[in-house]
């Protein structure tokens, strides 16, 4: 079995970051097919590639502008190039800079940030090099065509041989260049190694791995060594920035294990998989998230309760506006909805013309009327709301409700009261640290304590949380 290996554009931008590729490729065999992003920041301040790409399309018609740019990208190339010694790209990618690429389309244009890189580091590796846009294959809609991928997989990669496949983009059927999100090398690895059903899919970046807290907010966390693809899926959705959302799909639809790793350290890094052997009873992660807004509708004693709830929450779909998190308490039902959505939503038939910041404030106004005018409830609204989330190990959803039965006494205490415990603890510092607590919630399924904020920085928060309870 092979692993499928992806390498971030910090990781193709310098020698040093070649000679640690070529180490690490080297240290385990099975490492046979390598996704490469194109070459980014080499440090702080740096231009990526792919932001030069976008630029240099955008100002085509300018020569002086495009040329300035082009000979930026060139430069950066012909280092790597030499490095390798691989003198015939360079004319390959001078030809498309300063002759073809004007006449190109932006998809394919941009596309060439991925494509000259996984070029040359198929040569420094001595490997195959394979176009993606023949392996990783699309629909006419834009979905990938897992079939038709793995058909072509078999057929273009030879496995006893390094194989050195770019990412960021894939083809269509008739050989038409489908680029991809930013971000999306992440993707594409996780597609590939989806299709060959590798052992594992590494992602290799400049981080350690999956943190506890952001390490730029909280200094002292830790890297979690192992998690479960449902726990990673709790920790973005509660706001962790860590794998490029779209990953993890093809991955949990095939079981195949992801590793984060540092591609400049020899940490072991961050292991995610399907279950979880051991129960360690102690809180993952804890994240944040800014821009919430919490509609707080008092059920009194004189209304349906679940009429109203269906009622709000299809009269929100009817709006477009999706609910980030619901829950019911004794006489309250909590929406819990990202201010964006009410920014983007714009109502002509209710006499609110425009997405305009400044018409924030009447649409608000008008959603919180109809609200109470259609269900007769009061509805409180606190805008400007931010969540601290502590996520603990989560079972199954399907184990969950397995455990959740009380006789199951020697499994259910780790699962639903590791995280549980912090809440009145969680609250006071909350409370000390300056922040009002609008509400909290605990679901026990999956093991996650949510707070709803009103406080001046988030960051201070997430801080006095992650020393409540990492210390
Ligand atoms: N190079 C692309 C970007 O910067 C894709 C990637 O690196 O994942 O978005």
């Amino acid at each position: 079995m092979i692993k499928v290996c992806k390498f971030g554009g910090s990781s193709v931008a310098t020698k040093e970051g070649y000679f640690r590729l070529k180490q690490i490729i080297e240290a385990d065999e099975e490492r046979k097919a390598i996704i490469v992003s194109a070459p980014g920041k080499r440090f702080s301040g740096d231009e990526k590639i792919t932001d030069l790409l976008y630029y240099a399309f955008s100002v085509i018609g300018d020569k002086g502008a495009y040329s300035e740019t082009a000979d930026k990208i060139i430069a950066r190339f012909s280092v790597l190039a030499d490095f390798v010694g691989f003198r015939r790209i360079k004319k390959e990618v001078e030809k498309f800079f300063l002759r073809d690429g004007l006449f190109t389309d932006e998809k394919t244009f941009v596309s060439r940030g991925e494509y000259f890189s996984a070029k040359i580091v198929a040569e420094y590796l001595n490997g195959d090099f394979l176009d993606s846009k023949d392996c990783l294959i699309f629909d006419y809609n834009g979905k990938l065509n897992f079939a038709e991928t793995k058909v072509r997989l078999k057929k273009l990669i030879n496995p006893n041989k390094l194989t050195v496949i770019p990412g960021f983009y894939g083809g269509f059927f008739g050989g038409q260049i489908n680029l991809l999100f930013r971000g999306a090398s992440d993707y594409s690895g996780a597609c590939i190694a989806a299709a060959l059903g590798a052992r594992e899919y590494e992602n290799f970046t400049d981080v350690d791995g999956i943190f506890e807290a952001d390490p730029k907010i909280y200094e002292k966390a830790r890297v979690v060594p192992f998690l479960t693809f449902y726990e990673l899926s709790e920790l973005s959705a509660s706001g962790a920035k860590v794998l490029e959302e779209h990953t993890m799909q093809p991955l949990v639809f095939s079981c195949i294990p992801l590793v984060v790793k540092n591609t400049f350290s020899e940490e072991e890094g961050t292991r995610v998989e399907k279950t979880r052997r051991a129960f360690t009873g102690k809180p993952i992660g804890i994240t944040g998230k800014k821009g919430l807004i919490v509609f707080f509708v008092a059920l009194t004693s004189n209304v349906e309760e679940a009429k109203t709830i269906r009622g709000i929450s299809s009269f929100l779909a009817e709006k477009s506006i999706s609910t980030e998190v619901f829950f019911v308490r004794r006489k309250a039902a909590i929406f819990v909805v990202k201010k964006e959505k009410i920014d983007k939503c714009f109502f002509p038939s209710d006499g609110i013309a425009d997405r305009s910041e400044e018409n924030f404030d009447k649409r608000l106004c008008f959603i919180e009327k109809q609200i109470s005018r259609l269900y007769g409830v009061a509805v409180v609204c606190h805008v400007g709301a931010c969540s601290v989330s502590v996520v603990g190990e989560c079972p199954e959803p399907t184990r969950a409700r397995a455990v959740s039965r009380p006789n199951e006494s020697n499994v259910r205490p780790i699962f639903s009261q590791s995280v549980e415990k912090y809440s009145s603890v969680l609250y006071e510092s909350f409370e000390k640290n300056g922040s009002e607590v609008i509400c909290a919630h605990y679901s026990e399924d999956d093991n996650v304590l949510d707070f709803y904020l009103k406080c001046n920085d988030l960051n201070e928060a997430v801080r006095a949380a992650c020393s409540v309870v990492f210390g």
